[in-house]
C-alpha cells in the first residue's frame, strides 16, 4: 500500500476543560480530497490547525508525507521543531481561512510571488510565470495588476488560494473558505477549489457546502463533539447516513 499523504492517529486536543478532539484517526491518500462536515464546535478547525501545527496536539500524532508534524526524527529520537523548522513545514502546508488577508499595498501578482521568491528562492521570472498560470486556474488572469481593495471577497479568496498554491505545498487545508462570502460569490470560489483539486493536490476542506463535498471529495467525514462519527464516500454518506446524528445534521441543512 502506498503511504497516505496525511496520517492522523488518535489525535486529542484539549483547551482547559474543553476536549475539542477526542481521539481522531484518519488518513488522506495522496491526491485525494477529504471534506469535513459537522456542526459548529465539532472540532473541524482544531483538526486542520493541528495538521499544520498551529495547534499542538495534546495526544496522538499527525504525519504529512511520512514526516511527523511539529517534530524532527533522527537516530530513533524525536524532538520538537524549532521556529525555523516550523516555518519551513508550514510553507509546504497551504492553508486558506474564512478570512484571508492579502497585503493591501501589493498588487495581486506581487502578493503571489513574494513567498516563492523569498522563501523558495525562485527567480522572479519563474515566480511570475507560475503566478500567471495559477491566476488563470482560479479565473483571475485579468486581475494580476489589481490591488486587493479593488477586488470582491470572492476574488480575494481566489487570490489567497493562488498564493497558497504558489508555495508548491504538499497539501492544502481549507477552513470554511466560503463562509464569510456573500452567497453570489460562493460558487466562483468553489469552482476555483475544484480546479485546484484537479491538479492532484491533496486537500482537507472544512465546509458547509454539501454540493461541493458531493462533487469533489473522495471521502466525507462527519464530525460531532470532537469525534469522527461517520466517514464514507459522499454518495454513501449523504444518501444512506447511518447515525441518527448525521441524519439530524443533514435534515437541518439540506
Ligand atoms: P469547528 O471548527 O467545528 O466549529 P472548533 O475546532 O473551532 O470547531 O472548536 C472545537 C471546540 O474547541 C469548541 O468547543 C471550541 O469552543 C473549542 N476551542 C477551539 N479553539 C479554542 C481555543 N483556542 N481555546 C479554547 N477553546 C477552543
Ligand atoms: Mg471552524
Amino acid at each position: 500500500m502506498t503511504q497516505a499523504m496525511i496520517d492522523i492517529r488518535d489525535l486529542k486536543k484539549t483547551f482547559g476543560q474543553v476536549q475539542a478532539l477526542k481521539g481522531l484517526t484518519m488518513s488522506v491518500p495522496r491526491g485525494e480530497v477529504v471534506c469535513l462536515i459537522g456542526p459548529s464546535g465539532s472540532g473541524k478547525s482544531t483538526l486542520l490547525r493541528c495538521v499544520n501545527h498551529l495547534e499542538q496536539p495534546s495526544f496522538g500524532e499527525v504525519r504529512v508525507d511520512g514526516a511527523p508534524v511539529g517534530f524532527v526524527e533522527a537516530g530513533g529520537r524525536k524532538r520538537a521543531m524549532n521556529g525555523r523548522e516550523l516555518a519551513a513545514l508550514r510553507a509546504r502546508i497551504g492553508m486558506v481561512f474564512q478570512h484571508f488577508y492579502l497585503w493591501p499595498h501589493l498588487s495581486v501578482i506581487e502578493n503571489i510571488i513574494a513567498g516563492p521568491i523569498s522563501v523558495l528562492g525562485q527567480s522572479k521570472e519563474e515566480a511570475v510565470a507560475e503566478a500567471h498560470r495559477l491566476l488563470d486556474k482560479v479565473g483571475l488572469a485579468a486581475k494580476a495588476g489589481a490591488y486587493p481593495d479593488h477586488l470582491s471577497g470572492g476574488q480575494r479568496q481566489r487570490v489567497a488560494i493562488a498564493r497558497a498554491m504558489a508555495m508548491r505545498p504538499k497539501v492544502m487545508l481549507f477552513d470554511e473558505p466560503t463562509s464569510a462570502l456573500d452567497p453570489e460569490l460562493v460558487g466562483e470560489v468553489l469552482h476555483a477549489m475544484k480546479q485546484i483539486a484537479a491538479e492532484g493536490i491533496t486537500m482537507m476542506v472544512a465546509t458547509h457546502e454539501m454540493g461541493f463535498a458531493r462533487r469533489v471529495a473522495q471521502k466525507v467525514v462527519f464530525m460531532a463533539d470532537g469525534r469522527d462519527v461517520e466517514a464514507a464516500d459522499p454518495q454513501t454518506l449523504f444518501d444512506t447516513p447511518k447515525s441518527e446524528r448525521l441524519r439530524h445534521f443533514l435534515g437541518q441543512i439540506l
